[in-house]
C-alpha cells in the first residue's frame, strides 16, 4: 500500500522523484524563469512539541509525530513551502477519528470542557488555512475518514445519501453500477471529501450549469455543539430561509456535516470536444461571453491566455485556446458544439484540435506544483468572478499588483454575467515574497469588483478580504448563529468569523 503524503499532494509514488524535478525545471521552467539549481530533499517529519493534551476517552486518537504532521495543514503553497522546510511548530495535539456522531458529541463535550480547538478536517486539501489552528492553545484535527458510508443510491428519485467523510472517487465508484454520476470534480477529487466541498463550497471542473456543489444538495445533516440540524429532503422549498443554506460554506465553525442527500444524473453517453485558437485574450473574452450566454450549457468552456496555453497545454503558438466540450446522457450533442464553434469564428477562432497536455496534466498539476516548490519557486493560484464588464481592468489590476512575476490567467467558470477567472503566479522567492504577492492580488481583485473566492473558500487566508465584503448586518447575524450553535466557540475557531 501507498502512502499519503504529510508534506505534499497526494501519494508518495506518485510524486515527481530528483531527476524528473530536473527534467521539469530544464524543458518547462528555465524558459520563463531563472533558477537557483537547488533542489530542496523531500522532507522528513521534523521532531513535534509533545502534545499538550490526553485525547479524549473512548475516541480513537492518533498523537504520533507522522499522523500530527500530516494534520498540521492544507496543500497551499504556503502548505507544502513550510513543511519542506522542517516549519511544523503549532500541530495538532492529537488527531481524532470518530466512527460516528456519538463520538463527535463526545468530542465537543471534552473540548468546551478542556478548552481546546476542534478542527474538522475531511481530505485536507484546503488551501486557505481552513484546517490550521493558528490560535496558541491546544487543537485537534477531527479526521472525518471513517463516516465513509455511501449510505443509499436512490435511482428513482436520482439521489445519493453519503456519509460526509467519504472520498470523491469513493462515492463515484458507488454510483457507477447504477449508471450514475455526481458529476462534481474538483481538480483535488481524488484527496477530497463530500463534507470537504459541502463546507467549502466546492466547485466541479463543469464550466456552467452545475458548477457548484450547492446546486446537488437536497438535504443535509449536521450535528452542531447544540444538537442535530437536519433538513427535509424533499426536490424544493420554498419554506423561508434555507437551512441548508446557512451550513453550505460554513467551513467547520457551526457544526460537522456528519451526512448529505445529493442529487445525482444519469452518467453521460454523448461527448463532443474541440478547442479554437484566437489571437488574443481579448477575442477570446468576447468568444466566451457569447457562448456563456447563448444558453447552450457546454461541459468544458475554458478560456486559457497565450502563456497558460503555451505553459500548462503545450500550444506556445502565442494564442490564446477555447476548450470546448459537451456532453448528454440523452443524445448526440455534436450541433450544439457545431452552434459553438460557429459563433467563435464569427468572433475571429479558429478551431484547432484540442490540447492533449491539458487533459492529461489536470490530475499531476498538484504534483508538478510540489516539485516547482521543491526546486525554489513561489507557484500558487488566486481565483474570483466578476461580470463580463470588469474584466478587463480586473485582469489588469490583477497582473500589476503581481508584476513582475509570470502570472497566467484561465476562465475556470464562465456564467451569463461573468467568468471566474483564475490566476497562476510564478516568481522566484519564498513564503514572504508570496504573502506580498498574494495581498497585492487580493486588493486588487476586491478593488475591482471580483468576489475574494469563487471556489477556494475563505478560511484563515482570505478573511481580511472577506470581512470587508460581507454585508454588517450578515456579519452580525452569523456571529449569532456561531454563539447559539457553537456556545462554546470550539468548532474552527478563526475561520470566517
Ligand atoms: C491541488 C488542489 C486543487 C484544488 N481544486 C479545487 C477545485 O477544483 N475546486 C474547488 O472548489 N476547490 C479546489 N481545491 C480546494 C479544496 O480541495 C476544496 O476546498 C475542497 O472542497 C476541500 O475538501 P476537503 O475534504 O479536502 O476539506 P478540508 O480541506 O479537509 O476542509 C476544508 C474546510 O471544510 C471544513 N470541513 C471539512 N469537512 C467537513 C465536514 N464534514 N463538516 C464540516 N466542516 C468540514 C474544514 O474544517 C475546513 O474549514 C483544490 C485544492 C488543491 C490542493
Amino acid at each position: 500500500m501507498t502512502e499519503r503524503s504529510w508534506w505534499g499532494w497526494g501519494r508518495t509514488d506518485a510524486a515527481l522523484d530528483d531527476d524528473a524535478c530536473r527534467e521539469l525545471a530544464a524543458t518547462r521552467v528555465r524558459p520563463f524563469l531563472p533558477l537557483s539549481g537547488t533542489l530542496l530533499p523531500v522532507p522528513a517529519v521534523p521532531p513535534l512539541p509533545a502534545p499538550r493534551i490526553r485525547p479524549p476517552a473512548r475516541v480513537v486518537a492518533a498523537t504520533d509525530d507522522v499522523s500530527r504532521a500530516g494534520h498540521a495543514y492544507g496543500k497551499a503553497y504556503r502548505d507544502v513551502v513550510r513543511a519542506l522546510h522542517g516549519d511544523v511548530d503549532h500541530p495538532p495535539d492529537a488527531v481524532l477519528y470518530p466512527a460516528g456522531e456519538e463520538d463527535i458529541e463526545r468530542t465537543y463535550g471534552w473540548a468546551a470542557a478542556n478548552g481546546v480547538a476542534v478542527v474538522p478536517y475531511g481530505g485536507g486539501s484546503s488551501v486557505v488555512g481552513g484546517v490550521e489552528y493558528r490560535g496558541g492553545g491546544p487543537w485537534v484535527s477531527l479526521d472525518l475518514s471513517r463516516l465513509a458510508a455511501v449510505s443509499e443510491v436512490d435511482s428513482v428519485n436520482l439521489a445519493v445519501r453519503v456519509q460526509g467523510g467519504v472520498y470523491g472517487p469513493a462515492l463515484e465508484d458507488a454510483l457507477r453500477p447504477h449508471s450514475l454520476t455526481l458529476r462534481h470534480f474538483p481538480q483535488s477529487f481524488e484527496y477530497s471529501t463530500v463534507g470537504g466541498w459541502l463546507a467549502t463550497r466546492a466547485g466541479g471542473h463543469y464550466a456552467t450549469g452545475y458548477t457548484h456543489i450547492d446546486d446537488h444538495v437536497a438535504a443535509l445533516r449536521v450535528l452542531t455543539p447544540a444538537g442535530v440540524s437536519e433538513s427535509l429532503r424533499v426536490p424544493a422549498s420554498g419554506a423561508g430561509p434555507s437551512p441548508d443554506r446557512l451550513f453550505l460554506g460554513s467551513e467547520g465553525i457551526l457544526g460537522v456535516i456528519t451526512e448529505a442527500w445529493l442529487r445525482v444524473r444519469r452518467r453521460p453517453a454523448y461527448t463532443a470536444a474541440t478547442a479554437v485558437r484566437f489571437e488574443s485574450l481579448t477575442a477570446g473574452v468576447a468568444a466566451t461571453r457569447t457562448v456563456a450566454q447563448s444558453g447552450l450549457l457546454p461541459s468544458n468552456c475554458r478560456l486559457l491566455d497565450p502563456v497558460e496555453a503555451a505553459l500548462q497545454a503545450g500550444v506556445p503558438d502565442g494564442g490564446a485556446r477555447l476548450l470546448l466540450g459537451f456532453e448528454g446522457a440523452d443524445a448526440p450533442v455534436d450541433a450544439a458544439l457545431a452552434r459553438a464553434v460557429e459563433w467563435c469564428r464569427d468572433a475571429g477562432g479558429t478551431p484547432v484540435a484540442a490540447p492533449e497536455r491539458w487533459r492529461r496534466g489536470f490530475l499531476r498539476a498538484p504534483y508538478l506544483r510540489d516539485a516547482l516548490v521543491r526546486l525554489g519557486l513561489v507557484v500558487e493560484t488566486v481565483e474570483t468572478a466578476c461580470t463580463w464588464d470588469r474584466f478587463e481592468a480586473l485582469h489588469a489590476a490583477v497582473c500589476d499588483a503581481v508584476a513582475p512575476a509570470l502570472v497566467t490567467c484561465r476562465f475556470t467558470h464562465v456564467y451569463p454575467d461573468g467568468p471566474a477567472p483564475y490566476f497562476t503566479v510564478l516568481t522566484t522567492g519564498g513564503l514572504s515574497t508570496w504573502d506580498g504577492l498574494k495581498a497585492a492580488a487580493s486588493d486588487a481583485i476586491v478593488h475591482s469588483g471580483g468576489t475574494i473566492t469563487h471556489h477556494h473558500a475563505v478560511g484563515r487566508d482570505h478573511r481580511p478580504w472577506y470581512d470587508r465584503q460581507r454585508p454588517g448586518p450578515f456579519a452580525t447575524a452569523l456571529r449569532a448563529v456561531k454563539s447559539t450553535v457553537d456556545p462554546h466557540g470550539v468548532l474552527n475557531p478563526g475561520v470566517l468569523i
